[in-house]
């Protein structure tokens, strides 16, 4: 290898003595041509190394083994090994821990007359943050895993760009979504907060746990909290949506399953007094508005009390559960029978006049009248069993309390009691209508 000239070799040492990492030249005797100070730095060289001219590799190799840089064993054979394995340099780069925990990456280059180059790069810095990345990706990775919990993200068209938790919820490999729509994967037509949550994206509006009903790959429906936001890249152009969807089955169903409690009467499943209640209030409501009238129906069962006495309370409770049952067959959906404690039932009629609503009742009472109850029993396989209805009507201009309206409602029952049960009475005028009154007392 040609030697540098005096006026070369300061040039030389200027540039190296610049760069940012440690650097230096060996040649094919294995002794060092020039090197720059961070070399010395970097590997904590002391000035003695240096004072007698370039030291050779076996020197600096020795006083690593000796430090104990190159681990457990003599010294002498280390550096021997470290300048046997010098000879037969390849290009390489290996990263090496020093015992200061400094972490250097050491890459060679073989010089075409001999000799080489090495440079020395601390990267302690740059693993650390590499480590630290990795594990706060675990983390999160773990923390997505383990909780009932995916992210996605999606590209300006909506299709999905990154996914991960997805699969132990709605059961689809992250690889089988990729690339589509996520409006198509989770929303059908009839889930509308799921298209709410497809409007927003289109008006690239922030969504806030937004509630999803969607279902999994295999059909089971699956409620999802969705918040997600819009992404730009530095420049403001939009690049698709980063969200988060939270798993909220579990907790729906419990909520459904507490309002169902507390909504309905356990034994019939009809809605109960505080459901009524609060339909009731709202058809007002509704009905005002719109100039339209509404109907309540009260249904008593006739000599029920009979019935208990004679078959016990059970065959009672089995034929207050077909009544309930028979009842709802019979009415529209926007129609709602409640259960008002013991054998009276409550039937809401919205936009319904005085003569559609004892169409109705007579209706119901008629399709009692004919039905057989199922009970059950040896001695008594079916039993028949007839109510008396009184009808109420609201007209639009008037303002009633559910209480005083059930009470226009009760005195009509009592009229269709008095005049022999099985049979329909209206409330409104000073003696009321009756309808019917031929089936048995
Ligand atoms: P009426 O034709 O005058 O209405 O006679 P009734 O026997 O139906 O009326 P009464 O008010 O005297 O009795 C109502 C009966 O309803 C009393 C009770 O035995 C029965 N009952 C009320 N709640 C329940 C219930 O939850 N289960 C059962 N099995 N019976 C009930
Ligand atoms: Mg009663
Ligand atoms: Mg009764």
């Amino acid at each position: 290898m040609k030697k540098p000239s005096a006026g070369n070799r300061d040039t030389l040492q200027t540039i190296i003595d610049f760069l940012p990492t440690g650097i230096t030249m060996f040649n094919a005797e294995q002794q060092v041509v020039v090197c720059n100070q961070n070399f010395r730095t970097l590997l904590d060289f002391p000035d003695s190394l240096f004072v007698d001219g370039m030291p050779f590799l076996r020197d600096l190799a020795l006083f690593n083994a000796r430090r104990g840089e190159y681990g457990e064993g003599d010294p002498q054979t280390l550096a021997d090994q470290v300048c046997e394995r010098a000879r037969g340099m390849q290009p390489h780069v290996f990263e090496r821990q020093r015992p200061s925990g400094v972490i250097l990456e050491i890459r060679g280059e073989p010089l075409p007359g001999g000799g080489w180059v090495s440079i020395y790069t601390d990267i302690t810095d740059r693993k650390r943050n590499e480590e630290d990345l990795r594990r706060v990706k675990d983390m999160m990775s773990a923390a997505i895993n383990f909780s009932p919990t995916f992210i996605w993200e999606t590209d300006a068209a909506g299709n999905y760009t990154r996914l991960q938790g997805i699969e132990h919820i709605l059961g689809y490999a992250e690889s089988e979504l990729l690339g589509h729509q996520r409006c198509s994967t989770l929303c059908d037509a009839d889930h509308i907060a799921g298209c709410e949550v497809e409007m927003r994206m289109e008006a690239r509006e922030a969504i806030e746990r937004q509630v999803v009903e969607t279902r999994t790959k295999t059909g089971g429906i699956v409620w999802l909290s969705t918040s997600a936001q819009p992404i730009y890249d530095p420049r403001g152009a939009y690049l698709g949506y980063r969200g988060v969807d939270v798993d909220i089955t579990e907790i729906t169903r419990a909520r459904q399953a507490l309002e169902q409690l507390a909504l309905h009467d356990p034994l019939t499943g009809l809605a109960n007094r505080r459901k009524f209640q609060d339909r009731y209030q709202l058809e007002c409501r509704r009905q005002g508005r719109a100039g339209l009238p509404l109907s309540m129906v009260v249904v008593d069962l006739d000599r029920f009390k009979q019935v208990n006495d004679t078959w016990g309370h059970i065959v009672g409770d089995v034929c207050l559960k077909a009544v309930a049952d028979l009842l709802v067959s019979q009415l529209r959906t926007t129609d709602l029978v409640a259960r008002f404690g013991g054998e009276e039932f409550l039937v809401l009629l919205p936009d319904t006049n005085s003569r559609e609503g004892v169409l109705v009742a007579e209706k119901l009472r008629r399709a009692l009248e004919i039905s057989v109850i199922d009970i059950g029993l040896t001695a008594q396989p079916t039993l028949k069993i007839t109510a008396s209805f009184g009808v109420m009507t609201l007209l639009p201009t008037e303002k009633l309390s559910l209480e005083a309206a059930i009470e226009r409602a009760d005195h009509a029952v009592y009229a269709a009691k008095r005049g022999g049960r099985n049979q329909v009475c209206a409330a409104g005028s000073a003696v009321p209508e009756t309808h019917a009154a031929d089936g048995p007392s």
